[in-house]
Order: structure tokens, then sequence, then C-alpha cells
């Protein structure tokens, strides 16, 4: 295990905690996987799909330079400790689900058990069951007819005719969404 990342990781996340230390096995166990090095972790073309947003994100940000604002960190909010990763150049891609254990210990019990378990004990390795998100496309923006703040176009909603940002679409809900 590489001590000096795990404490950088504890310095950008501002604590050491259990999801930190999954977020650290997941980057580690992605690098060994896809075959690609962690102190390379410059460029776009290594995707991450994360299923739920939790702590241990933040090693996914510092360990593979994954980010919101690049576009290759993706939220998937499906309320699973899971990640995905994909490399763009091979088309490499696999996906990590944490297997159940037992977190109602002393934390420091818990940091330990995950930063030691083999990584197939930790996770279930498994295909990802969708494919590689399309790099960020452009959409036209209007104008919301109620706020008159500009949106991109396939984020509003139309009422009779008009154009509305989700905050200002007059709610229509039956129960069913
Ligand atoms: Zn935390
Ligand atoms: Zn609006």
């Amino acid at each position: 295990m590489n001590d000096r990342l795990w404490k950088e990781c504890q310095e950008f996340h501002g604590h050491a905690c259990g999801g930190l230390a999954i977020g650290f096995r997941a980057a580690e166990t992605a690098a060994e996987l896809l075959g690609f090095d962690l102190e390379r972790a410059e460029d776009e073309e290594l995707v991450c799909v994360a299923e739920s947003d939790m702590c241990g994100l933040d090693c996914i940000q510092w360990m593979l330079a994954c980010t919101v604002g690049k576009g290759n960190l993706i939220l998937r909010p499906r309320g699973k400790t899971a990640f995905s990763f994909f490399d763009r150049r091979t088309g490499k891609g696999v996906r990590l689900v944490l297997r159940p254990f037992d977190r109602d210990r002393p934390k420091e019990e818990v940091i330990a058990e995950i930063l030691a378990k083999p990584y197939g004990e930790l996770f279930e390795i498994k295909e990802p069951g969708f494919e590689v998100p399309e790099k960020a496309r452009l959409f036209d923006n209007v104008v919301c007819c109620k706020c008159g703040e500009s949106v991109r176009e396939d984020m509003v909603r139309l009422q009779k005719g008009r154009p509305y940002c989700l905050d200002c679409f007059p709610r229509y809900d039956r129960g069913w969404m």
C-alpha cells in the first residue's frame, strides 16, 4: 500500500474514515485491474462512475484525477457503494461493488480492515452494466419563461409550448415519480 498517497488523501478529505479507505482501495484496485500507474493520473481518458456520493470519492479525485469539473467523475446515484472505471484509450472497464461487512466497530478497526483486505474480498469485481459515458456534449441554451435564467435546452420542461427550468416548472405529481 502507498502510505504517502493514503496520507495525502486524508489531508485532502479532512479526516480518516471508513468511506475514505474504501475509496482508496477502489482507486488502487482500478489502477491494478485496468493497468495504469497511479502516479500518472493526469489525463481525462480515465472515467469513474460512482453510484453514491460518499467520502471515498475524494480519493478518486485525488489519486486518479477524476473530477466533477472535468466531467470524468460522474454520479449515478443508486445508493450503492459501487464504482465503475473506464479507460477510454483501451476501452476496458470494471465495476467494483463493495461486499457487505460489519461496520459496527471502532473506526480505526474498520479502516485497518479495509486497507488490509485483498481487493477481491473487499469488492465484487464485475463488468459495468452500462457503456462508458460520452464526452461532454454542447447544447443550446434557452431562457426560462418564468425566472429569465438561461438553461440547457435538454433540461427544460414545456408547458403550453413555453420553456420552464426545473425549479420553475409547475409540479405535476400523481405519486408515481
Ligand atoms: Zn469521511
Ligand atoms: Zn426558471
